[in-house]
């Protein structure tokens, strides 16, 4: 655990606040403001203590340029309405307009700067523009735990200049997927799925290594059944990668972890088809594609996952945003629900499967990091993490 807002003074001393509130967004509308709602504790504590706060994040991926649809006005509004208090928000992240704003502020206001991906030296961590972003304050705290992952001006730089805090969701998520990380009480069973394997090879690498079953769906299921001499028709498979998928077949097996790939699945000729075909994984015809798991597949995890002591799950088990292949996902995320286990969910895509189910109460915990998540589980030491000083003994 890392030192925590707990253990700071903060009436009338103003916080540089990073929030994560990066979410996703539709014509400039939010589709899901989990991540704004998981850092209110934090945000909330601070404002009952009398601090300034002033909170900053980034929106989209704006490449340092000003983009008037990621204005971080959008989720300033949407935590004003959460939390039954105003709060303002710049269209800048420094400069005069932002030291007059911080001189007026009372104490236990909020403010919210501008997209901090909107300057270019946000990314690069430059040390003049993380100057200017801890200047008019007192204390960094960072609940940013979905960009810890990355060492960026905001996250990074100014734990330097400031006394750093871990945010109440910061520690939630140290916690939470450090008991994935030390001693996971086994069985542990990983589910993994979504598009590619390549975005997922490292966490599969160092899953193997803990887990005692391996359940793997999705689209990357389909260049481990190529792998394995299944002809996958038309598709998504990654055939540059089946040797990396063997590797990992071998090591698990070397290991003794059981690894679960989908006996029959559901084809078609288009992602848009209104119903799959239910198919063994060795009568896919070359003109269809893979879209979800079979049936039968799906049973099969949901018994493994009941089974299991702690489970960890990232990645939909088919195109789930089709009604026709997502059962799979379905499947897989009740038995989670169900499980007796500790279970964790990851994933911007599988949390949205959770919440389109009205599942999240009957998961243990959430977790808000995409690529920060999966980098925590492959044991990596995340900067943004690193900077803040461990909370002291017992
Ligand atoms: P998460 O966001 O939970 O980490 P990913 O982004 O890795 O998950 O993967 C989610 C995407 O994978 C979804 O858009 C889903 O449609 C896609 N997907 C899952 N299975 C397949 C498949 N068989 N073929 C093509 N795309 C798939
Ligand atoms: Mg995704």
């Amino acid at each position: 655990m890392k030192r925590s807002i707990d253990a700071v003074h903060v009436d009338g001393r103003r916080v540089f606040t990073r929030v994560d509130f990066n979410v996703p967004l539709e014509d400039s509308q939010i589709t899901d403001d989990s991540r704004i709602r998981a850092s209110v504790p934090t945000i909330l504590d601070l404002a009952e203590r009398g601090a300034r706060v002033i909170l900053a994040s980034h929106l989209g991926r704006p490449k340092g340029q000003i983009d008037s649809g990621l204005r971080t006005q959008i989720v300033a509004q949407r935590l004003s309405e959460i939390v039954g208090r105003p709060v303002t928000a710049l269209r800048e992240t420094i400069g005069p307009v932002v030291d007059r704003a911080v001189d007026s502020m009372h104490p236990g206001e909020l403010l919210m700067l501008e997209n901090l991906r909107f300057d270019a030296r946000e990314e690069a961590n430059d040390p003049g523009f993380s100057r200017q972003l801890a200047r008019n304050c007192d204390v960094f705290v960072n609940d940013a735990f979905g960009a810890a992952h990355r060492a960026h001006a905001s996250t990074v730089g100014v734990a330097h200049l400031l006394p750093a805090y871990a945010g109440r969701l910061m520690n939630l998520e140290i916690s939470a997927l450090s008991r994935l990380v030390d001693e996971p009480e086994p069985p542990f069973v990983a589910v993994i799925g979504g598009a590619k394997v390549s975005d997922k090879l490292a966490v599969l690498d160092q899953l193997i290594e803990r887990v005692d079953a391996l359940i793997i769906g999705g689209g990357m299921a389909n260049t481990f059944l190529l792998a394995r001499g299944h002809a996958v028709g038309a598709s998504l498979v990654e055939s540059s990668r089946t040797d990396d998928a063997l590797r990992l077949l071998t090591a698990a097996e070397r290991r003794g972890v059981a690894v679960e790939l989908p006996t029959d699945v559901l084809v078609a000729s288009s992602i848009s088809a209104n119903k799959g075909q239910s198919v063994d994984v060795d009568e896919v015809s070359p003109d269809l594609a893979i879209y979800d798991i079979g049936a039968r597949s799906a049973a099969r995890f949901a018994s493994v996952i009941a089974d299991a002591r702690t489970v960890f799950w990232n990645g939909p088990m088919g195109v789930f945003e089709r009604p026709a292949f997502a059962s799979g996902t379905r499947a897989v995320a009740e038995a989670v629900a169900a499980a007796s286990a500790f279970t964790v969910v990851g994933g911007g895509d599988s949390l949205a499967a959770i919440a389109q189910l009205a599942l999240a109460s009957r998961i243990d915990h959430l977790s808000t990091g995409g690529g920060a998540s999966l980098e925590f589980l492959e044991g990596r030491v995340l900067p943004g993490i690193e900077v803040i000083p461990d909370a002291p003994e017992g």
